[in-house]
């Protein structure tokens, strides 16, 4: 099921592309595992999805383990925190995660420099945008984030990789596209004001209701869950 989900989910992406000339390649598909067993995510590694998120530390973090048991360790997966993370759980993060999604405050991110440091590791991260400016959504706002960031790229056991950004659940996904729009615009002011040591190129955006706005809107990372694990 998981192998036919996904042969839809690239046509789709290259369906996209080919109106927009984008390069299919350059798209990265996070399978979101969240609330799905260890099982479920072995089935989407032999599918060929070796990009894992989830969004809370504890459940992934048993994952981890039970997955690196039966063979598939770090080496051939690459595990992304999603979901909002506590100070708290930045220790236990740093040692799982190959990416964050989720920074969205300089306390959170010194943390991660100071356990990352304690590990001799640069942790590769990304800034979290509200780019909808809902109350209820964590992230950034769009300009607070500048400065933040510029202190964040100093940390040095972190690297900032790039944003991200959830949508608001809207009912047409083209609704979506202004917030997707408005991340590529900052990704872009990022670089061109230098607020980073090297330029950023992640783009963190999509799920399984919008995710052909967010390729359309430059995504090159989607974080899907339904479209991957659910029977269609
Ligand atoms: C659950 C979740 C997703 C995936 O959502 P779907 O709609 O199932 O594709 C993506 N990003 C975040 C932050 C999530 O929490």
């Amino acid at each position: 099921m998981i192998r036919d989900n996904l042969s839809r989910i690239k046509e789709r992406i290259q369906a996209v592309c080919s109106k927009i000339n984008r390069q299919p390649d350059q798209i990265t598909i996070i399978a979101v595992s969240k609330s799905r067993t260890a099982d479920e995510i072995k089935e989407a590694v032999e599918a060929g999805l070796t990009g894992i998120g989830e969004n809370k530390v504890q459940e992934a973090s048993l994952k981890y383990k039970l997955l690196s048991a039966s063979g598939l360790g770090p080496s051939t997966i690459k595990w992304h925190m999603i979901g909002h993370l506590q100070t708290n759980k930045a220790k236990e993060a740093v040692r799982i995660f190959d990416l964050i999604h989720s920074v969205d405050s300089l306390r959170l991110a010194r943390e991660i420099d100071k356990q990352a440091a304690k590990i001799n590791k640069i942790q590769e991260v990304l800034i979290e945008i509200n780019t909808s400016g809902e109350e209820a959504k964590y992230g950034l706002s769009p300009r607070g984030s500048i400065e933040i960031i510029k202190e964040v790229a100093r940390l040095e056991n972190i690297r900032v990789k790039g944003l991200m950004t959830v949508a608001p659940v809207v009912e047409a996904p083209d609704k979506t596209r202004p917030y997707f729009r408005s991340l590529k615009e900052l990704l872009e002011e990022i670089n061109a004001l230098r607020v980073t040591p090297e330029a950023i190129r992640i783009l963190s955006m999509g799920m399984t209701d919008d995710f052909e706005t967010a390729v359309e809107e430059g995504a090159n990372m989607l974080r899907l869950g339904r479209a991957i694990f659910e029977k269609k």
